[in-house]
């Protein structure tokens, strides 16, 4: 029988579940706080079951169309010595297939391919939530009253309707802050041929993606609030590199004035069980990996499917269905959060010795090495892939 599920984020997890769902026919309503998208976002590199599963979608080519070129990353110090230069297509030899593009140009894809199939709100939040035995009673921000037979949550690392109907799970921090964003200017870096400065407490990315317009990601050390980060965000910028060379200078503050940019923390959500009655958590919202893991969007598009997939295998017991989704879930979420762990270990160096020893290993790496620290853990099992429980 058809069911009425309510997504609340539409993100990409959020956008992509409504794809697969209202593909298997079922009625999905999609809401969303923001009044509007944009293109904007840091860069993100979708790898492996990412990819495959958007090709599954038939959203190859629309995403190939708002990918950003990727040829080489040089790995630098700060007085622009190299320490490591890495071909992308070699970088991403183990793993099936790996794309660049904006966390917007990525949302665009998806919700262009969703948005006439499904309803969607923006502006709009849960307000209250009521669940009966068979289904749940859903008071939305707007006042109107829907009933349903799924709540999907996905509205990314801070969910507030998590924190309001979840309470065994821990939103860890990691002390970092990021700010992503993208300016639109002319410059005369080769397009595709990214440098990153790796540093103590902080490192710093620039992506030339086009002729005129440059990505840059910055990761800050930083144990202050979020609410004290984003209110100083322009003088932890200036003073986090103001000893750093006057183009780089020049490109934070131009980000600052003219740019569009992102800022949080990094954190990372362990929630021993995903679903709570008829309130199921999915993406970041429920599993976020942090950046660190650099399969945060694959992991949030395999979880989409997942959940759709056993939506479809138990479509008149949505318990079971939420019950197998997380049964699934959980080994493949502390894999990849087990991973970022460790790579935060050297991700950041907190001293200059740290830095040392991190700088001379990546210099001394060969190509086999540096492709074992770039992509090695990023695989699921067969089973995984095909949705079978052991
Ligand atoms: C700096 C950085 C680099 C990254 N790099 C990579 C990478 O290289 N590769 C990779 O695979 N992943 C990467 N990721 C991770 C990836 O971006 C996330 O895992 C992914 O965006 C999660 O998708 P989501 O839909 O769960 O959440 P989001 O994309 O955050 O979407 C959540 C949605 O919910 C909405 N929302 C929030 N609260 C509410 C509410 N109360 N009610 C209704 N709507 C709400 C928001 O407006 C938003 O639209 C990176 C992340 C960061 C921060």
């Amino acid at each position: 029988m058809k069911k009425h599920i309510l997504i609340s984020g539409a993100g990409i997890a959020g956008l992509t579940v409504a794809n697969f769902l209202a593909k298997q026919g079922h009625n999905v309503t999609v809401i969303d706080r923001s009044s509007s998208f944009s293109k904007a976002g840091f860069l993100i590199s979708l790898k492996s079951f990412g990819v495959k599963i958007i090709d599954e979608l038939g959203l190859t080519q629309n995403l190939q169309a708002e990918s950003s070129p990727s040829e080489t990353v040089h790995f630098v110090e700060t007085n622009e010595e190299i320490i490591q230069s890495i071909e992308y297509d070699k970088m991403h030899e183990n793993i099936e297939r790996s794309v660049l593009v904006s966390r917007g140009g990525l949302h665009h894809v998806l919700y262009e391919a969703v948005k006439n199939d499904v309803n969607v709100l923006l502006d709009t939040t849960i307000a209250q939530l009521e669940e009966n035995a068979d289904n749940t009673k859903v008071t939305l921000s707007n006042g109107s009253r829907i009933v349903v037979d799924l709540v999907v949550v996905s509205e990314g690392l801070r969910s507030s309707t998590r924190e309001r109907y979840f309470t065994n799970y821990q939103l860890e921090d990691f002390n970092t802050l990021y700010v992503g964003g993208k300016l639109k200017q002319n410059h005369e870096k080769r397009v595709g041929v990214f440098k990153v400065y790796i540093d103590v407490n902080r490192s710093l990315h620039i992506y030339p993606i086009a002729e005129d317009e440059l990505a840059i990601q910055c990761y800050i050390r930083s144990s202050e609030d979020i609410d004290f980060i984003k209110n100083n965000a322009s003088s932890i910028l200036k003073d986090s590199f103001g000893d750093y060379n006057p183009e780089v200078k020049h490109l934070l503050q131009s980000l600052q004035d003219n740019g569009l940019f992102f800022m949080d923390k990094m954190g990372m959500v362990n929630a021993p069980t995903l679903h709570n009655g008829r309130l199921v958590l999915l993406g970041d919202a429920g599993f976020c990996p942090t950046a660190l893991s650099g399969m945060g969007a694959s992991l949030s598009i395999y979880g989409a499917k997942a959940l759709a997939h056993y939506i479809a295998e138990y479509p008149d017991d949505i318990l079971t269905a939420c019950n197998s989704y997380n049964t699934l879930m959980q080994p493949i979420v502390e894999k990849f959060q087990t991973n970022a762990k460790n790579n935060a270990a050297s991700f950041l160096p907190k001293s200059e010795a740290e830095l040392e020893k991190f700088v001379n290993g990546f210099r001394a790496a060969d190509d086999k090495a540096v492709q074992k620290i770039m992509t090695e853990p990023i695989v699921l099992t067969k089973d995984q892939e095909n949705f079978i429980l052991n």
